[in-house]
């Protein structure tokens, strides 16, 4: 069967959000953290990372530290056994000062690219899967490619749940990742 996916935001979601993270030392996993990535994996649910870097166009940092970051959450992970199948993340934005990132794109959330991606390069079904984030365009992220969209209150959460947007609801609404973790296992059982 074509594999479904957790698609999960980076900051505020999977670490703590402080702002524009350019030092792998500054990654502060959420103490819950590893013990949902491993419920995902023994779940046979794909955990494909989507976050928008828009430090990188605005030239705070370089995608070399994108890649550091991303590699030393991986190794936090693993020496929990958990494990992130794919770390994917937008880099552009169309006020940067980096002329190559400066631009719009299809990749930058809530717009589909990087979901596409996963479909194209691990043969994902984004109908089948969730988005995981603490951010509206997470939830509008999942409405876009038919997955189901989980807000959790960590990072910018608790604010976004206070601010509804028209026309944009979360299917479910939890404290955190765990939880997050918990709603989707069930959802699978029926
Ligand atoms: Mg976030
Ligand atoms: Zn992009």
């Amino acid at each position: 069967m074509t594999p479904a996916a957790v698609f999960l935001d980076r900051d505020g979601t999977l670490i703590e959000e402080i702002g524009y993270l350019d030092r792998p030392e500054r990654v502060d996993l959420y103490p819950w953290s590893i013990d949902a990535i491993r419920a995902f994996n023994r779940a046979g649910l794909r955990v494909v990372m989507v976050t928008n870097q828009s430090g990188v166009a605005r030239g705070f940092f370089t995608e070399a530290v994108v890649d550091q970051v991303h590699r030393h959450i991986g190794g936090l992970l693993e020496a929990g056994g958990a494990h992130i199948d794919a770390y994917y993340y937008c880099p552009h934005h169309p006020d940067g000062k980096v002329a190559r990132y400066a631009r719009a794109c299809d990749c930058r959330k809530p717009s589909r690219g990087l979901v596409d991606r996963a479909e194209r390069e691990l043969g994902i079904d984004p109908r089948r899967s969730f988005a995981v984030g603490d951010r509206w365009l997470d939830i509008a992220l999942a409405r876009a490619v038919g997955a189901r969209g989980i807000l959790v209150r960590t990072g910018y959460g608790a604010g976004e749940e206070a601010r509804p947007q028209e026309g944009l609801t979360a299917d479910a609404v939890v404290n955190n990742l765990v939880e997050a973790a918990g709603w989707i296992l069930r959802s699978l059982k029926c």
